[in-house]
């Protein structure tokens, strides 16, 4: 029971840091279950892992709350939001060493993805929560501890975990705003639209280092005559808004002037977002990917014929494997990739493209022949990708007409409000006199066909040793995996739950048999049907974790310098 935990608090109290191992287990307090999982070695090390749970017929919810996938999303980003407040409303941090007297949950951004910090089922709601065990220099601090677990914590849960001290009213809003986006996604499929952004929306960011929307100055948004629709969402009613429809998009306009930013509000629009965010109403196809150039990357083994052959010193590109991709290079790895996971929205944006990948002109085409550029551009491919492959583009480009003929929509950014110019567009391609050929590779865009090695993990000399540093890096026995390139990872907890599956892939899943493709869907059936508890390494407490999609999950394999394909 708890006061054995008070017992042991009292007897370790001022001895050496390690005493503390002494607390892990269960312990039963008047209304929940603590269990400590696992005790850190020292104040400086990661922090402790504990778990409390409440039983749930007595917790309060119903079970028509979490009944579905997206409605269990909302209530666990909600109770994780929930018990973050109360952590920093009924706990004060006393100083000490290292993290001593740290008190936390995951954290939760603008996006409402699927969490594990919270699981609500019909037996529990249960939190999961990181502690630093107080401490001066190496010494236990008993008491602080005693105050941590016997009165901030039983506030907290009793504040969080039970139905009727939570704020209803906000969660069913949550909740309800959640069943809207969900409906947006069915809607936007059955319409054949690829976005759909709501009139009114705040596309821009406070800054570049903030998700948070731009306050003040902001212009919303507002969809051309041509592409409005009507919504009717089952909780908030009607809505209208720009329906972008498939095909081929161009987005235009002048430097300055919104393109960027309404393309990157797209390319996270594949996640859902928060009340107040700005962008609760604006839902892009869940598989787009945003395409870039990203020299310097290594690739292994992707078929980018349709795009790149006949490369210098012969070069496979059939099978094309480097160390240190160039910007077409990569670009075209990148868009292959994505192919072999299943996108059907590309996205790409000027700014971070390679100039000799996107455009070809009338004269470089005079100067240079075709059968001494290795390139085909990807203006000679996007419409083929709609027509054969029912891959939309949508494609921020301000610095080349010739676009205008293979795009179905031209939109022009003006003072970043959103205009049709599609048929202007085609007024002006008929005036040329001296139009562009069209360039054709001759492969089409066929599926790659790469088996996963098991060769693609090898054991250090300690074993193996995945770590994760903020978003953007995952070391694999020192071997830096570089996720910076990847605008749709968006949280460091998603990059916590890749490298677990890292672990995962090499020990249950690769069999030297299975394609890349077929590793990737194993692994990501299992998170979203079992759970993302089901890739911990740990027991207990199972660590932080937010729900990649497939594509980053994929695209960090990809990165991976180690991987090896047949
Ligand atoms: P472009 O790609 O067309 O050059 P950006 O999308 O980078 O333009 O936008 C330029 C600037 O305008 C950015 O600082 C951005 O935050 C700001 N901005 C974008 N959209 C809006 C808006 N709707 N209201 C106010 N400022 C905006
Ligand atoms: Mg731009």
């Amino acid at each position: 029971t708890d006061q054995q935990l008070k017992q042991i608090l009292n007897r370790i109290d001022q001895k050496g840091y390690k005493a503390y191992k002494d607390i892990m287990g269960e312990y039963q307090f008047s209304d929940f279950k603590l269990s400590i999982d696992y005790v850190q070695g020292d104040p400086f090390a990661s922090p402790s892992r504990i778990r409390v749970s409440v039983p749930n017929p007595q917790a309060g919810f119903v079970n028509q709350l979490y009944n579905t996938q997206y409605k269990r999303k909302a209530v666990v980003d909600f109770l994780s939001r929930t018990v973050a407040k109360n952590i920093s409303k009924h706990y004060n941090r006393v100083g000490g060493s290292g993290k001593s007297g740290l008190l936390q949950i995951g954290y939760c951004g603008q996006e409402l993805i699927e969490r594990n910090y919270v699981i609500i089922d019909d037996e529990k709601v249960e939190a999961r929560l990181e502690v630093g065990l107080p401490a001066a220099g190496r010494r236990v601090l008993g008491k602080n501890a005693i105050n941590l677990f016997f009165k901030a914590l039983p506030a907290i849960v009793k504040k969080s975990l039970f139905y009727e001290s939570i704020s209803e009213e906000k969660l069913i809003n949550q909740v309800r705003l959640a069943e809207d986006q969900q409906f947006i996604r069915g809607e936007i499929e059955n319409r054949n639209l690829v976005a759909f952004i709501a009139n009114g929306s705040i596309l821009p960011r406070e800054s570049g280092v903030s998700q948070r929307p731009m306050s003040g100055n902001a212009i919303p948004f507002t969809s051309p005559k041509e592409y409005e629709i009507e919504l009717v969402l089952p909780n908030h009613g009607k809505v209208k808004g720009m329906g972008i429809p498939e095909g081929v998009t161009l987005i235009v306009g002048g430097g300055f002037h919104g393109k960027s930013t309404i393309l990157e509000a797209l390319q996270l629009g594949v996640y859902d977002h928060i009340a107040g965010d700005g962008r609760e109403y604006l839902i892009t196809r869940e598989n787009a990917v945003k395409i870039k150039a990203e020299d310097g990357r290594s690739v292994e083994k992707v078929n980018i014929t349709p795009f790149i052959n006949n490369l210098p010193m012969k070069l496979d590109t059939k099978q094309f494997s480097s160390e240190n991709a160039s910007g077409s290079t990569s670009q075209a790895a990148n868009i292959m990739e994505a192919l072999e996971i299943g996108t059907d929205l590309l996205l790409i944006d000027e700014d971070t493209s390679a100039t000799n990948f996107m455009i070809r002109d009338r004269r470089m085409q005079q100067l240079v022949k075709k059968d001494k550029e290795p390139i085909t551009p990807f203006i000679d491919k996007v419409r083929t990708l709609y027509e054969e492959q029912g891959v939309s583009t949508i494609l921020v480009i301000g610095g080349s007409g010739d676009y205008f003929e293979v795009a179905d929509h031209v939109i022009m950014m003006d003072e970043y409000i959103p205009k049709d110019v599609t048929e202007v567009a085609k007024e002006i391609m008929k005036d040329v006199t001296n139009p562009r050929k069209v360039e054709q590779s001759h492969s089409t865009l066929t599926e790659q066909s790469r088996v996963l090695l098991k060769s693609s993990f090898p054991s250090g000399k300690k074993g193996t040793k995945v770590k994760v540093r903020g978003r953007e890096t995952i070391s694999y026995n020192k071997m830096d995996i570089d996720l910076r390139n990847l605008e749709q990872l968006i949280d460091s907890n998603q990059t916590h739950a890749i490298s677990y599956t890292l672990y995962f892939i090499m020990e249950r899943v690769v069999n030297d048999k299975l394609t890349f493709k077929e590793v990737v869907d194993t692994v990501y059936e299992k998170l979203t049907k079992k759970g993302l508890d089901v890739v911990s390494p740990y027991r207990g407490h199972p660590g932080n974790m937010a729900l990649p999609r497939k594509f980053e999950i994929a695209a960090t394999l990809n990165r991976f310098r180690y991987l090896k394909i047949k």
